[in-house]
């Protein structure tokens, strides 16, 4: 196992439950494959099925027995991950009236990219709308502006440095590109490259996945899944709420859209989503809690993150703008992006620190006693 590598449908990777594999689905799966994808999670992993803060979907638990099933019947159910380096769109690329242009044909041509580079660079192509990439850290970046396509490297849109706007997208596609090469050839990440200051671009309002929106054919809905985490059979039931939807997109937010929806059909998907413990509010307060995968899960671990975040959630007072991070250990793989008031689990015992906030002495020991319960 190489030290930082992701795990994918071709090389799953070991955590403390089995082996974790990983897939981009951009343009999601029908209904009949979500489901197929659940039986198979059932079948050859332990059942547990998430979708991460990028909006990758992780089937977790299987074994080096039953990997290979696994891939086979995703294949006979012509479910195909996206392949080359990741490259991400927003969840509703291509559908939303509001989008500036489409992501999709930039994002298969940088994903034909076949050079060498380290394991966690990625790119995102944001054509703009009302589920944008802003929060979204990348290697890369290219961004929709009426003008063009802007062109930049390293972390969220706040942060990151503009190399170039080009009015043709096959320009922006050639810089993005350019930069890919650069950073295989130096073997390093985006941030390591010497481009000058941050300069960062204009931030949008944040974007939620949950939520109904308007598209260019039917309605879209998107439901968050508790924690990042969904039991197979729940999903297998959502996946029969919403027979008649184009697709079913997983979105960064831990969230999936189903797209192509009537209004019948957004109704019982979102009465089914409620029955299943799904969130479907924006406001709801576990869409504040951000929990790593945690005991027992995760061999690493030494908290029960998600055991925890489901007695926390809405039961205390978080600072302004801020997020619930739950931590199993220091590696802090689940780290939010923005303001962050975290409980971690160390060799040394729970410990709760604040990213760009304060933490209250009554907060921090709150969090502290439920570790240690
Ligand atoms: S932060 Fe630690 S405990 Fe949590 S998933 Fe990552 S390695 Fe596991």
């Amino acid at each position: 196992m190489r030290r930082g590598a992701c795990p994918s449908l071709a090389a799953p990777m070991a955590s403390g439950d089995g082996l974790i594999a990983r897939m981009a689905l951009p343009e999601g799966l029908s209904p009949g494959q979500l489901a197929g994808l659940a039986a198979a999670a059932t079948r050859y992993g332990n059942g547990l099925v998430e979708v991460t803060a990028r909006g990758s979907l992780q089937v977790r638990g299987l074994r080096p027995e039953t990997a290979g099933g696994f891939a086979d019947t995703l294949a006979g159910l012509r479910i195909l991950p996206a392949e080359g380096p990741p490259v991400l769109t927003g969840p509703l690329a291509g559908l939303d009236p509001e989008e500036i242009a489409d992501p999709r044909p930039l994002a298969a041509a940088l994903r034909r990219f076949d050079g060498v580079l380290l394991p966690k660079v990625s790119a995102v192509v944001d054509g703009g709308g009302a589920l944008h990439l802003d929060a979204v850290p990348a290697d890369l970046r290219l961004r929709a502006t009426p003008k063009g396509w802007v062109v930049a490297v390293g972390g969220a849109a706040a942060a990151a440095r503009v190399i170039g706007r080009y009015p043709v997208a096959e320009d922006a596609v050639a810089a993005g590109l350019a930069v890919l090469a650069r950073l295989s050839a130096a073997g390093v990440r985006a941030r390591d490259l010497d481009i000058g200051p941050a300069a960062g671009l204009p931030m949008r309002d944040p974007a939620c996945p949950v939520g109904r929106f308007a598209l260019v054919d039917g309605i879209g809905r998107g439901v968050a899944l508790a924690f990042g985490k969904v039991e197979a059979t729940a999903l297998a039931a959502l996946a029969g709420a919403v027979e008649g939807a184009a697709a079913i997109r997983p979105a960064p937010g831990r969230a999936v859209i189903a797209v192509g929806l009537s209004d019948a059909a957004d109704r019982r998907l979102v009465a089914a989503a409620e029955r299943l413990g799904l969130v479907t509010d924006p406001g709801d307060a576990r869409l504040r809690v951000v929990a790593c995968a945690g005991a027992p899960a995760c061999g690493a671990a030494l908290l029960p993150t998600r055991a925890i975040a489901g007695r926390l959630a809405g039961r205390v007072a978080l600072p302004a703008g801020a997020r619930l991070h739950l931590s199993g250990c220091p590696k802090r793989c689940a780290q939010p992006a923005g303001p962050a008031v975290t409980l971690v689990g160390t060799p040394g015992g729970p410990m709760v620190t604040g990213e760009g906030t304060t933490v209250a002495a009554a907060l921090g020991a709150r969090l502290l006693e439920e570790a240690r319960a």
